[in-house]
């Protein structure tokens, strides 16, 4: 019976595989985030037993790793910090710490599934935090800094692609925008800004706009102000080193946020980004009903979500030629998200919004 643990850091991600006696069972591994498919299949035999482990547990600060490991068919948890020792401000506890717990307590930790996603589980923290957001939220939208589409009196919309970037779907996300010749803003993580650096650059060559996700895409209700500010900020050095710039726009994975760590969008600081189309390309539910989604809620100023990282996206380029098709069809511009935030105050943006 085998337990394994992983970690996040500046660098990458940490493995600990240990066993029912809580002994290593193979010497921790590193592995630079684009090897997160890699460590995926590694993980299905990872010890001399051969047997994949009993659970594989992630913190709730990494949101990054939990839908490849699910799609692998290996059991995933995620570890809550109430079950945890204290995190340092900038990385996750040690993966030994997230395996031992598996080990001792494992009904103390929250199992995840492909189609639950992340934050299975997190329901009332997630709609609380929105809810207690809303004063903070209405501050910013009259600055112009907070929104989730654009007038809905212009033909525009803007394309957004969240996760990324990633070694294999990034590439085939831009082939397509080339293709159609339209322009699209990626919501990039710090952890693969750093480790793909050449990635962002071809995003930006491409004429396309980028944003901050954070560093791991952690559930942001579990950081406090000070973790929130470092994932915002080394993913911006991050930024810095790979382009030489920073985005002028940030989203909150999940679209979670608390008046805590709005606090944190000082003056200066980005504009909070969030989007009024989902189109659910995560869940997997095949391209046709991916296209299908996007297109039936899609209106004038939409901004739309979808991903081009963070797992097997090949449903999400699948389905990419419909969506830019149909909405060609109904003569809507591509624009960068940026460029729709100016209209947010228009139609009740702030505390009426999220009720
Ligand atoms: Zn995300």
């Amino acid at each position: 019976m085998l337990y394994a643990g992983i970690a996040w850091s500046a660098d990458g991600y940490e493995v600990e595989v240990i066993d029912a006696e809580g002994n290593r069972a193979t010497a921790p591994t590193r592995w630079d985030a684009e090897r997160v498919p890699e460590m995926t299949t590694w993980l299905e035999a990872p010890g001399p037993a051969s047997e994949p482990p009993r659970a594989v547990v992630v913190e709730s600060t990494n949101g990054l790793v939990d839908g490849l490991l699910t799609a692998a068919g290996l059991t995933v948890y995620r570890a809550d910090p109430w079950v945890l020792p204290e995190r340092p401000d900038f990385g996750s506890v040690p993966a030994r710490a997230l395996a031992e717990r598996a080990r001792t307590d494992l009904a103390s930790l929250a199992p995840l599934t492909a189609e639950g996603g992340g934050q299975t589980g997190r329901d009332d923290d997630y709609h609380g935090g929105i809810e207690r957001s809303a004063g903070r939220e209405a501050e910013l939208a009259r600055e112009g800094r907070w929104f989730r589409h654009g007038p809905r009196d212009r033909d525009e919309i803007a394309l957004t692609f969240d996760d990324g970037p990633d070694p294999v779907f990034t590439r085939q996300v831009l082939d397509i925008l080339a293709r159609y010749e339209v322009r699209a803003t990626f919501f990039c993580v710090g952890l693969h800004v750093h480790a793909l650096p050449d990635e962002v650059r071809r995003i930006v060559d491409a004429g396309h706009d980028l944003g901050n996700h954070t560093w791991s895409h952690p559930f942001l209700p579990d950081l406090t102000p000070r973790q929130f500010r470092l994932q915002l900020e080394r993913t911006d050095e991050a930024f810095m080193r790979a382009v030489g710039r920073v985005p002028a726009v940030f989203r909150p994975p999940y679209g979670a946020r608390t008046p805590e760590v709005l606090g944190e969008l000082l003056p200066g600081g980005p504009a909070l980004a969030l989007w009024d189309v989902d189109s659910w390309d995560w869940a997997r539910p095949g391209p046709e009903e991916i296209a299908r989604t996007v297109l039936d809620h899609t209106r004038q100023g939409s901004l739309i979500l979808m991903h081009d990282g963070g797992g097997d996206r090949r449903q999400s380029v699948a389905a990419l030629p419909a969506v830019i098709e149909g909405l060609l069809e109904r003569n809507l511009r591509f624009v960068a998200a940026e460029a729709l935030r100016g209209g947010a105050r228009t139609e009740g943006a702030g505390a009426s919004h999220e009720g």
